[in-house]
């Protein structure tokens, strides 16, 4: 993704607007493959000061994960702010990016965004009930017997206030 910027090199101060969205392809990081579930989507202004350009605003996308809890795939929303500046001589262990020319490459500074805000962990809804450790069954759609039987309180029955009732009853 690039932004032309050969018009705003001549008028310093003269704030661009820039609006794009592409799809990426995936990426290796930390031996994990990052999968993107839409186009990232960018829109920044940008503005040349004499010596070298800012370039503000937000990145869009949504990446396929995993929910922590129940294994699921599912794309979740993905979005952070940009705020990072270009500069024609980049000095050494300088934050900055380099631009040469009448363009801005922005490619390495989107996928550092991605890389550096990505979610530890992610899971599915906030009251994602995961799989059963012991039988591995989602307990969000399914509902098994293994806690009452590992000796956990069993569940009350809603038959258990009637057995008593009739129970009263014959002792009449
Ligand atoms: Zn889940
Ligand atoms: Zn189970």
């Amino acid at each position: 993704m690039k932004i032309p910027v050969a018009l705003e090199l001549k008028l310093p101060g003269r704030v661009g607007v820039f609006h794009a969205a592409e799809q990426f392809a995936d990426m290796e990081y930390l031996g994990q493959t990052i999968r993107f579930a839409a186009p990232v989507s960018v829109d920044v202004e940008y503005v040349f000061d004499g010596e070298g350009f800012s370039v503000k605003g937000t990145l869009r996308t949504a990446l396929h994960v995993q929910c922590a809890r129940c294994a699921k795939e599912f794309a979740e929303p993905f979005s952070v702010e940009l705020d990072e500046r270009f500069e024609k001589n980049v000095p050494e262990d300088s934050e900055c990016y380099a631009f040469s020319g009448e363009t801005l490459e922005l490619d390495q500074m989107l996928s550092d965004a991605i890389l550096l805000n990505m979610r530890p962990y992610s899971v599915c809804k906030p009251d994602c009930r995961g799989l059963c450790p012991i039988c591995g069954c989602d307990l969000n759609t399914a509902q098994c017997s293994c806690a009452r039987e590992a000796g956990e309180e069993p569940l009350p029955s809603p038959f258990a206030a009637l057995k008593t009732l009739l129970n009263d009853d014959k002792e009449v």
